[in-house]
């Protein structure tokens, strides 16, 4: 019986997340989920797609928390339509929640919507949004070994940004065994090295965005 409401709420969800596609398209936007542990970086790598970016796409952002607007504040202070959704405890975003969010954006002025989810490497993955593109950023202090420890969301992602590049010489992160970990488990994933406090890698970083901008088109 618990098996059978899990399955329904999965469903519903799925549904929603087709609602939300169609109308993104409909829309000509470009829509990614952005999904990492708490304090990877996702409000980071937001902000400079942002700055490298909001000359050539009207960039919207729907921020993910479980409490406050401090994220939502940081993207508005760039001048970017923004939209938080506070999920009061739950740990992860769900299409319902896009689907409202995206009633209070302009939607007829956004090219590309960046989704931040909950700080979480556990079940955003399971619940699709309506994306184009799933993001999963891992940070250089966590450790390579989160690819072991939390394989769903590594193998499901289109892109997979490994962030604070600069930190290298200071934390025990094995890039080699990482990259050779991640390939197992994803083939298709493209792989970038960033670091949004020194700028490396963020050229890389916002090709790729823009390609699979015009791909989705
Ligand atoms: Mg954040
Ligand atoms: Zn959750």
């Amino acid at each position: 019986m618990e098996i059978k409401v899990l399955k329904d709420i999965l469903s519903t969800n799925d549904e929603m997340a087709e609602r939300n596609r169609a109308l993104l398209d409909s829309k000509k936007i470009t829509a990614f989920n952005i999904m990492s542990s708490p304090g990877s970086g996702k409000t980071s790598l937001i902000l400079e797609t942002i700055r490298a970016l909001k000359k050539q796409a009207r960039i919207g952002v729907i921020e993910g928390d479980i409490a406050s607007t401090i994220d939502a504040q940081k993207v508005s202070r760039e001048g970017v339509p923004v939209v938080q959704i506070n999920t009061g405890g739950e740990c992860h975003l769900e299409a319902g929640q896009i689907g409202r969010a995206l009633e209070s954006l302009p939607l007829d002025e956004i090219d590309l919507l960046l989704i931040e989810n909950v700080g979480n490497l556990v079940c955003p993955g399971e619940f699709r949004l309506g994306e184009h593109k799933k993001v999963l950023i891992l940070s250089v202090p966590e450790g390579e070994d989160k690819v072991h420890k939390y394989p769903l969301l590594f193998s499901v992602a289109d892109a997979i940004v490994i962030n604070k590049m600069d930190l290298l010489p200071y934390a025990r992160f094995d890039v080699p065994a990482f990259l050779k970990a991640a390939r197992g488990l994803n083939r298709k994933a493209r792989i970038f090295q960033v670091s949004c406090a020194t700028g490396e890698g963020i050229r890389e970083w916002t090709r790729w965005v823009r390609s699979a901008m015009s791909r989705s088109k």
